[in-house]
């Protein structure tokens, strides 16, 4: 039995939810989703969604809540965590436009620009080049950040629009800057339990 958790004290947590549970069913297991809010919770968990949002809304939470230092130590310790859009930039290592004082993870090693896309382009759909699939993926961007830089060679693309990066992955952690959640294509938070299996 699976236990996969979505961080939800802010943001696009039910969808994240129905995507896992059809996740569960395409890749035949059992599972639990469930909306995470209380440490106690993160008993036996098997993995983490850090959703879509604001992110110094969502880091602001999780330190007042006691998620964001638990949370923190599990990633390090190996446990699969995926961040989409507000939960990629909670992820990252470095952040360009952060908000005075905001706390990221600091568990993928990446430059994340936080609202790159800015006011002009708030929101676009395209096609998405994956790594470990011939089909394209629907990509939907809404006030997306933008991966500037990876730092080293640990973190590896999985996800491209046009020549741009817009998902990685680095071991047990993989961050996003779109919302596969907002689309039926489960294809990614397939690959996403697969490190938790
Ligand atoms: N750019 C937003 C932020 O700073 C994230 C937007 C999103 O998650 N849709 O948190």
């Amino acid at each position: 039995m699976l236990k996969v958790g979505v961080i939800g004290v802010q943001g696009a947590v039910s969808e994240h939810i129905e995507a896992v549970k059809r996740a569960f069913e395409r890749l035949g297991v059992e599972g639990q989703a469930f909306w995470l809010r209380r440490p106690e919770q993160l008993n036996a968990i098997d993995a983490i969604i850090l959703p879509g949002g604001e992110s110094t809304t969502i880091s602001r939470l999780m330190q007042r809540n006691g998620l964001f230092e638990p949370v923190r130590k599990l990633g390090g310790e190996g446990l699969p965590i995926m961040g989409t859009c507000a939960g990629l930039i909670l992820l990252a290592k470095e952040v360009e436009g952060a908000v005075e004082g905001q706390r990221f993870l600091g568990l993928l090693d990446v430059r994340v620009n936080r609202n790159a896309y800015g006011r002009q382009v708030d929101s676009f759909e395209a096609p998405l080049k994956l790594s470990f699939s011939d089909e394209p993926f629907p990509g939907v961007f809404i006030r997306a950040p933008k991966i500037v830089e990876l730092l080293g060679d640990k973190v590896k693309p999985i996800a491209w629009h046009g020549d741009e990066v817009v998902g990685v992955e680095q071991g047990n952690i993989m961050g996003l800057a779109f919302h596969p959640e907002l689309t039926e294509d489960v294809r990614l938070h397939e690959h996403f339990l697969r490190k938790a299996l």
